[in-house]
């Protein structure tokens, strides 16, 4: 009967959207949660940043980092072997 498939397809329609529903809110109140933990973690003099990251479900391999630098990936701008010689980690003695 093409009506009780329509009315079946509308029923998953509404649980999908219900589950999306639920998700963010979800989402969202865990988000505010961890958000007080680092607005805690600040008045400590602890500072850290929450970000979104894309394709949340397929973890990246290896190294995710981009150098800035030289836009190569696996190291960052600070650690860059193209870097030049201000404010390097090498310290040079002065004579
Ligand atoms: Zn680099």
């Amino acid at each position: 009967m093409p009506e009780t498939k329509a009315a079946t397809v509308l029923e998953v329609k509404r649980l999908e959207a219900t589950l999306a529903e639920v998700r963010e809110t979800t989402k969202n109140g865990l988000l505010a949660s961890i958000q007080g933990h680092i607005d805690e973690l600040r008045d400590i003099g602890f500072e850290y940043e929450l970000k979104a990251v894309e394709g949340q479900k397929t973890p990246k391999n290896g190294h995710s980092t981009k150098c800035s630098q030289c836009g190569g990936t696996g190291h960052t701008k600070r650690t860059c072997p193209q870097k030049g010689g201000n404010n390097g980690l090498v310290q040079q003695a002065k004579a």
